[in-house]
């Protein structure tokens, strides 16, 4: 782990109703008012159409969580039908936007130049972009892991104005540990996490925190935040329950806490 204050992230994905939703958000709530995570910011991703009432919810019980959006259209407005536009979130009350999620990138044909302009719509609007990056099993099998990831980073950030490094935040979420139970070891996330330090570096954006995602619950959080030298995660599964939420975020106060 940097200097950086841990972020956990809970993304949704496409579970919980608005019923649910508003129902995990007042759970955590009580769980944060008694156990009190003192260094970690936190951050939920529900779905859109949650979005409203999770930040409601949140303002009024004066709950410490920030709220993102799971993807945007970066076109300000116009013939995008069933999209939404960055200042449709802002509107909301949204800071934070997962940008380029494998599961977009996989199933819905986001390509490289799709998560760029998708960045750059969300930077030049004031809300804080979570550039997501991760290779596929066939591309570790053959070690090209590396510049695999090296790609995904330049695409997205090369000429990146300076103004708007400091709302990026990089997610490695190797896509054969999502959503699967398989983890990446210490030592891969580790490595990767050096590399990825490395050529964001170059790139003008030294020190920005670089967060860890695919299969991280209440058990493995701390082995992979003790060895991993991530500034916290992107967690799907494991966010829909507000104990196991919890007890990664428990995990990555107490390491930051320690650390310090
Ligand atoms: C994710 O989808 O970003 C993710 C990390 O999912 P899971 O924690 O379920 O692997």
């Amino acid at each position: 782990m940097s200097t950086a204050k841990p972020l956990v992230i809970g993304n949704w994905k496409m579970n919980l109703d608005l019923v649910e939703a508003v129902h995990l958000g007042q759970q955590l709530g009580v769980l944060l008012k008694n156990h009190p995570a003192e260094h970690t910011q936190i951050v939920v991703a529900p779905p859109f159409v949650d979005i409203r009432s999770v930040v409601s919810i949140v303002a009024s019980e004066r709950i410490p969580l920030g709220v993102a959006a799971q993807h945007v259209n970066p076109h300000d407005n116009g013939a995008h039908t069933g999209e939404v536009s960055t200042a449709m979130l802002k509107r909301l009350g949204v800071e934070w936007v997962l940008v380029g999620h494998s599961e977009r990138r996989a199933l819905y044909a986001m390509d490289d130049a799709a998560v760029t302009q998708t960045l750059r719509a969300v930077v030049r609007s004031g809300l804080n972009a979570v550039l997501c990056v991760g290779e596929a099993p066939e591309i570790r099998e053959e070690s090209g892991e590396d510049e695999w990831v090296a790609r995904q980073l330049r695409s997205a950030l090369d000429g990146l104005d300076e103004r708007f490094r400091e709302l990026i935040t990089i997610a490695y979420e190797p896509i054969w540990a999502i959503g699967t139970g398989l983890t990446a070891t210490g030592e891969q996330i580790h490595d990767m996490t050096l590399h990825i330090r490395t050529v964001a570096a170059a790139l003008g954006l030294a020190g920005v925190r670089v967060l860890y995602g695919g299969s991280v619950n209440g058990e493995n959080a701390t082995s992979i935040i003790a060895k991993g030298d991530v500034d916290g995660f992107l967690v799907g599964g494991a966010s829909l329950k507000a104990e196991s939420f919890l007890a990664i975020i428990q995990s990555c106060d107490d390491c930051y806490a320690l650390k310090r």
